[in-house]
């Protein structure tokens, strides 16, 4: 296999909400990056994207005007798998999270790429060793998930599947260190890796704490944005911990462990307003009411207030 530092061209295969950032950030990172999607028109939608956050990027000091427009021409898109998957010395794919879909892409994958090519999965929280099962050389498949937005977003979780070859995981994690993220390995391939478990662990709190009347949705993300979660850039959970004492910590954990939301199904509120298609942002209701507002521009300032956290602490 080739080093990190070997790779220069990379696949993208599916140019959704996810697959146009990741791709930048390859081209930023120096690597030449094929995108690939089977819908024409969603390729164009990931150039017009690129093109914006590149401007972005430049305008908030991250990247010169020559850097913009060397990465801008390390991308190329195109309709054709095989001429997507044809140079590429690392693929990364990132169609829908079904598993049929991925299995399907992953085996077509398998046949046009070399074996000692790596094949990334950027799955939110399928099973890797599963994923795996649609190829014949498992040894080189890998979790890769990026978060949301992939061009913000530091951390990376590089995932093990039950066979994936330690140098696949080892040049996958050097590669996200190329491209100036930073890596975190999950050695086993449980379900929502470490991300979405502890992510969701907070969400069924909240939900909960909600539906109880305890506080309204504005004072709940408030206690997260100005409370708890303020320190979460320079200290997480086993830090904090650490910082309080772990004898105040056992001592709480007493009494409150038992309180915690113990629930084992998705909230019934949530399922009511996935009825009533109160899908959040897309739909313009979900916790929250945005028929009035404008959505992209906030949006905009949520990224513009994320990248200066960027720079400034990371
Ligand atoms: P999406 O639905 O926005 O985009 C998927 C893209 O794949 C679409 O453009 C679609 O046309 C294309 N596609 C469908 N079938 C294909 C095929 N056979 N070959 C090539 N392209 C195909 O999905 P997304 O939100 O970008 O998510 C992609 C992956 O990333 C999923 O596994 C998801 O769980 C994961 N992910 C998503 C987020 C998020 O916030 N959206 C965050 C982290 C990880």
């Amino acid at each position: 296999m080739r080093s990190a530092e070997q790779l220069q061209n990379v696949a993208v295969i599916g140019t959704g909400t996810m697959g146009p950032g990741i791709a930048q950030i390859f081209a930023q990172g120096g690597l030449k990056v094929a995108l690939y999607d089977i819908e024409e028109e969603q390729l164009e939608k990931a150039s017009k994207a690129i093109q914006n956050n590149l401007k972005v990027f430049q305008e908030m000091g991250f990247l010169t005007l020559k850097e913009v427009d060397e990465a801008r021409e390390r991308i190329t898109s195109t309709s054709n798998l095989e001429e997507a998957a044809k140079r590429a010395d690392f693929v990364l794919e990132a169609v829908p999270e079904i598993l049929e879909i991925k299995k399907s892409v992953l085996q077509t994958l398998d046949d046009l790429c070399p074996p000692d090519v790596i094949l990334a999965t950027n799955t939110s929280g399928i099973s890797i060793t599963e994923i795996a099962k649609a190829t014949r050389f498992p040894a080189r498949v890998v979790g890769m998930h990026w978060w949301n937005p992939p061009i913000i977003i530091p951390a990376i979780e590089i995932i093990k599947g039950e066979r994936t070859d330690e140098e696949t995981l080892a040049i996958t994690k050097a590669l996200a260190t190329r491209i100036k993220k930073i890596p975190v390995i999950v050695k086993k391939d449980v379900p929502g890796f470490l991300g979405n478990r502890m992510q969701y662990a907070l969400m069924r709190e909240a939900i909960a704490l909600l539906d109880e009347g305890v506080a309204s949705a504005e004072d709940i993300d408030m206690m997260i944005k100005a409370g708890i979660g303020f320190k979460f850039p320079v200290m997480g959970p086993l830090e904090t911990i650490d910082m309080a004492g772990l004898d105040i910590f056992y001592r709480v954990s007493q009494y409150l462990y038992p309180k915690l939301d113990q629930s084992s199904s998705p909230p019934a509120v949530v399922k009511e307003k996935v009825e009533r298609n109160e899908l959040g942002l897309k739909t313009g209701r979900g916790f929250y009411d945005y028929t009035n507002m404008n959505t992209q521009a906030l949006m905009a300032e949520r990224i513009k207030k994320l990248l200066i956290i960027l720079r400034e602490v990371m």
